[in-house]
């Protein structure tokens, strides 16, 4: 018996063509168009398509995703072995990241997408979806929660992100590397994931704001007052290296730590945040010590999810600094 897959599409380069009538491609295959085009497939696992968006990734949402989610258990109930989902490489880490703090089952989901779209020569999606079919209908990836498969990597989606803008090669995962790769027609992980963080999501309707800042050279914390002026119910900051902000924002954002909570993650993307090393106006210490909640080891997108989970759930402050602290245990 071969596995059964689900695969959903959501539209992003993988599903991307043009008409001949237009500068550019679009989103415009269908879920079968993309699994016919992969050689080999159906000798892998039983294929049932499902075309479920046509989006360009930057325009997904949150609730494209917790829409997803509902027809993942649904085909999950009705006896699915493992679930493939193709998108746009824009948002893939975020997606994913998302999908993975929700999900609660123990079949396989992987994602994927492509860097090249089908009329290009050397386009990847096909064989990106092929090994993506392969880790989803392996006994090896159940209970990995979602994993990220991308020019034969195999990344985990709590670490996975985009490093380049446009070649095959583009995702990367801090900061661990892939946890395994697909050889011929082996699926090999190699690392064990420890336990899966996971949000009890209560509330999916009420979605709060939160803003995601980035830190530069010469910047004087404007835009914070602006968060705070637009009602945004919690705040990211990425901040430089280590968490540090400079001195000139340090009154501005206590000013916000007083009426939102307000994390700190590093622009870097990669590596834990500080907590004990520096103290100057502006350093983790100094911030931590006005009540700014340390990221740890997530980066500005990833921080954003996880407060805006656990602001739709209604938690205080002191749970958001618990929970946050708990990633890294
Ligand atoms: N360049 C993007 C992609 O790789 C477009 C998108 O994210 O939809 O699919």
């Amino acid at each position: 018996m071969k596995p059964k897959i689900k695969v959903f599409t959501l539209g992003g380069t993988i599903a991307m063509v043009s008409d001949g009538s237009e500068r550019g491609v679009s989103p415009k295959l269908k879920a079968e168009s993309l699994i016919n085009a992969v050689p080999g497939i159906s000798d892998i696992a039983d294929i049932d398509p499902v075309t479920f968006r046509q989006l360009p990734s930057p325009s997904i949402s949150y609730h494209d995703i917790f829409d997803l989610l509902s027809e993942i258990y649904r085909s999950l109930d009705n006896g699915t072995n493992g679930i493939v989902i193709t998108q746009g490489t824009d948002t893939l880490e975020e997606t994913s990241f998302l999908l993975d703090r929700i999900y609660t089952g123990q079949a396989p989901i992987v994602t994927t997408g492509a860097m090249r779209n089908p009329t290009l020569p050397g386009a990847d999606g096909p064989s990106n979806i092929l090994h993506a079919v392969m880790v989803a209908a392996s006994s090896e990836a159940c209970g990995l929660g979602v994993l990220t498969v991308f020019n034969g990597d195999i990344h985990a989606a709590r670490f996975v992100q985009k490093g380049h803008t446009q070649s095959p090669a583009a995702f990367t995962s801090s900061p661990i590397g892939p946890i395994g790769w697909v050889s011929e027609s082996k699926v090999r992980i190699i690392s064990n994931l420890n336990k899966r963080y996971i949000i009890d999501l209560n509330n999916k309707i009420q979605l709060p704001k939160v803003a995601l800042l980035k830190v530069s050279m010469g910047d004087d914390g404007s835009l914070i007052d602006t968060v705070i002026d637009k009602g945004f119910d919690g705040l990211v900051i990425e901040g430089t290296g280590g968490g540090h902000l400079p001195a000139a924002m340090v009154e501005k954002i206590t000013k916000a730590v007083a009426k939102i909570p307000v994390v700190l993650a590093s622009r870097i993307g990669s590596g834990e945040l500080l907590r004990e090393t520096y103290m100057f106006p502006g350093s983790e210490i100094d911030l931590m010590d006005k009540g700014i909640i340390n990221s740890g080891l997530m980066n500005g997108l990833q921080a954003k999810i996880i407060l805006t989970l656990l602001l739709a759930n209604g938690v205080n402050t002191n749970t958001i600094i618990s929970e946050f602290n708990a990633w890294l245990e």
